[in-house]
């Protein structure tokens, strides 16, 4: 079994929650032996939490990656993406930024809905973790679905909001929400879409990567091959995050491969 090599989702300061110059991101992938890493910066428009600014000033970052990218020319690939906060009413704006500029890799990512990120405590005040689970589940089926497929690549963390739920993963796993987590399966499965393996999770300590080893299963069961996989490393030390735990347990549930993006055009590599 190989490892992973190349990582497809992380930060630089670009986004409004990471401080790390972008090139710091680019000398330490060289060092740790990747092939490749794909900036997917956050840009998370209409977000009333005024705590951070969740906006890419894109023509700064594309100029900004053409000088690495020049820089590095020979020694490792650098993609350059984004990582869209879809929210029900953006799915015409995310369609718009998607065509806008020439993207390597494009993940559409659930951080905020009712005007709220779980990120925060107050999220789940006054309400069950199970009910909060639920509609954050629906809310990310009803929203990718309004979404053009032709938007996004891959879906990010799928079940982000157990890292941040009062008892975290502790009453969660596929089975336990299994009618809310199939349709979105299914919908990516039949747009031919990724789903992300992102290994914040392991980070976070919940012990699996997000989505859980359980939702990964049933994708590959209900006929998913197609996988992403990123550190979401917002600095240096965890970019390719426990990407050999990572591989282990893909090609343990059956799947052949990883795929990167270059173009917007996917490339499998073998695991
Ligand atoms: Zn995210
Ligand atoms: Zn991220």
């Amino acid at each position: 079994m190989e490892t992973i090599k190349y990582d497809s989702h992380l930060h630089s300061d670009f986004s409004g929650d990471s401080d790390t110059p972008a090139a710091q991101m680019v000398v330490r992938a060289i060092v740790l032996g990747l092939d490749g890493l794909c900036f997917t910066e956050h840009e998370d428009p209409d977000v009333p939490l005024s705590d951070c600014d969740f906006r890419v000033d894109f023509d700064r970052y594309f100029s900004e990656m053409t000088r690495l990218r020049e820089q590095y020319r020979g020694r490792i690939r650098i993609g350059v993406g984004m990582e869209f906060g879809i929210q029900p009413q953006l799915p015409e704006a995310f369609a718009r930024l998607s065509r806008q500029y020439p993207f390597d890799f494009v993940i559409a990512s659930l951080h905020n809905l009712n005007g709220k990120d779980p990120y925060y405590p107050s999220y789940f005040e006054g309400r069950a973790e199970r009910d909060c689970y639920e509609e954050f589940f629906r809310v990310q089926y009803e929203t990718l679905k309004a979404c053009d497929p032709a938007s996004f690549d891959t879906l990010g963390h799928m079940d982000y909001i157990v890292r941040y739920g009062p008892n975290r993963s502790k009453f969660y796993s596929y089975e336990s929400y299994a009618e809310f987590i199939d349709p979105i399966l299914r919908l990516l499965i039949e747009n031919g879409k990724c789903l992300e393996v992102n290994t914040g999770g392991l980070k976070y300590g919940l012990g699996e990567p997000n989505p859980c080893a359980g939702v990964l299963r049933r994708y590959r069961e209900l006929g998913g091959e197609l996988v992403t996989v990123g550190s979401d490393a917002h600095e240096p030390e965890y970019l390719g995050y426990r990407f050999d735990d990572a591989a282990e347990l893909l090609s343990g549930l059956g799947f052949r491969y990883y795929t990167v993006f270059e173009q917007r055009t996917g490339r499998q590599i073998k695991l």
